[in-house]
């Protein structure tokens, strides 16, 4: 079950890298269609990635067989996915390596990642993996959440990606989880749980899940990157996240297995916690950051811990914001397609999915573009009277606007505001090859 295979007319490269205890064999299976040329600049990235994401762990893990495989499938008839094994990985897309290198290799970094984080440090409630009923976790949001976190990480360290796309990267997942409404009904360890009915599952009634959950692969990593930045920020860079994986490879995964394809040392929620508690020196930050972060519903001070690294958090303060609607034009006007947020304006306001705003402040709307720019001329605190129509009765409301929460990472540099000569300090050692920090 963990040894996929796949016959097909792939083009094959392989390279080795030594971590001075082992020289795994790494194999890139390409089935694609495009060149071999193709190949050969992937498979110099995905080397890149390899010799990058061992650093953070010191070593590989005792690949079986001596051998790492990725499987990749980059065809226009295939899903897009990736899926992890102990010894390989299997990678799908429809784009074509030459189009869409850089999430393809993402995707790279991710699964590689997870060789360590999940086949080996892997949590209790996976242990032994049950392929008849369903095992819930409430630990993907370290298992899944952080090696998300690592994956733009490794890219950036490795060269890879620019300091523009991994704070993108970042602030998406920040949004996210600062602004759903969803943070405050389920933690990150209750929305982990919810993995039977969100991943691969596919609900075949309406849920209300864009007002209820929150994906544990975004706010993981949203916590990944708040507990990196706390532990650097707490003891200037000395005690980092890395130091915790390794420290988490070295207790749980090194230990490795007895019975083949069973992880003889898992953990638990609270093994995470004892482990950062020792990592810190201090108990009481790691039960502080899990009682908060992890177990509760608050986020990290990001603005704070990102400026340490020279990175604003930019917001569009003094912009109205009516709540994150999809919207669609229709013919009578312009409808709302998906839930809308709780606790928004416009959900103040009782207005509803298959609604159909038919005028925004007296002016008729037909296309969702009119509906933004009606919006965004106002200022936030100002009524805004709509007139639309639900189920053929034609209904009138008001829009109280408020400032819109949503928000961009962005360099300081950029800003025209100077990098400090501590900010460019910090910047590197987080961001910069963890080959030249290794510890
Ligand atoms: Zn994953």
């Amino acid at each position: 079950m963990d040894s996929p295979s796949e016959f097909s007319q792939f083009t094959l490269r392989s390279f080795t890298v030594s971590d001075e205890r082992r020289t795994p064999v790494f194999r890139v299976a390409v089935h694609h269609s495009g060149t071999d040329a193709d190949v050969d600049a992937l498979v110099r990235d995905v080397e890149a990635i390899v010799r990058e994401a061992r650093h953070v762990f010191g070593e590989y893990p005792p690949f079986e067989g001596n051998t790492y495989t990725f499987i990749a499938d980059y065809l226009p008839w295939a899903h897009g996915d990736g899926m992890e094994h102990r010894n390989s990985t299997v990678l799908t897309s429809a784009s074509a390596i030459q189009f869409n290198r850089s999430n393809l290799l993402d995707a790279v970094a991710h699964e590689f990642f997870h060789s360590w984080n999940v086949e080996r440090i892997r949590p209790k409630s996976l242990e032994p993996f049950n392929l008849e009923e369903t095992n819930m976790s409430g630990e993907l949001w370290f298992a899944e959440g952080f090696t998300n976190y690592y994956g733009p990480l490794t890219m950036k360290r490795a060269g890879l990606s620019t300091l523009r796309a991994f704070t993108r990267d970042m602030g998406d997942a920040i949004e996210k989880v600062t602004t759903s409404p969803a943070r405050q009904i389920r933690s990150a360890v209750e929305m982990s749980r919810m993995a039977p009915f969100v991943d691969a599952a596919a609900a075949i009634d309406h849920t209300n899940f864009s007002n209820t959950y929150i994906s544990y692969y975004t706010w993981g990593s949203a916590i990944g990157l708040g507990l990196d930045l706390s532990l650097r920020d707490r003891t200037d860079g000395k005690v980092t996240l890395d130091h915790f994986m390794r420290a988490l490879w070295e207790k749980f995964g090194r230990p490795g297995t007895n019975v083949p394809g069973y992880v003889e040392t898992p953990y638990t929620l609270d093994d995470l916690k004892s482990m950062l508690g020792t990592l810190a020196g201090d108990a009481t930050f790691a039960q502080d950051f899990f009682a908060r972060y992890v177990e509760g519903h608050d986020v990290p001070d990001y603005a704070r811990l990102l400026g340490r690294a020279g990175i604003v958090v930019k917001t569009n303060a003094g912009r109205a914001f009516a709540g994150e609607l999809t919207l669609q034009d229709d013919p009578a006007g312009v409808r709302i397609t998906a839930d809308v947020p709780y606790g928004s304006p416009a959900y103040q306001a009782a207005l509803e999915r298959d609604d159909v705003l038919l005028s925004v402040g007296g002016t008729k709307v037909t296309r969702s573009a009119d509906v933004d720019r009606l919006i965004t001329a106002r200022k936030p605190g100002e009524p805004l009277p709509i007139a639309y129509e639900r189920r053929g009765a034609r209904l009138s409301t008001a829009l109280k606007l408020v400032e819109d929460p949503r928000l961009e990472l962005v360099p300081i540099e950029e800003t025209g505001q100077p990098l400090t000569d501590a900010q460019r300090r910090f910047r590197e050692l987080w961001l910069s090859s963890a080959a030249r920090n290794s510890f």
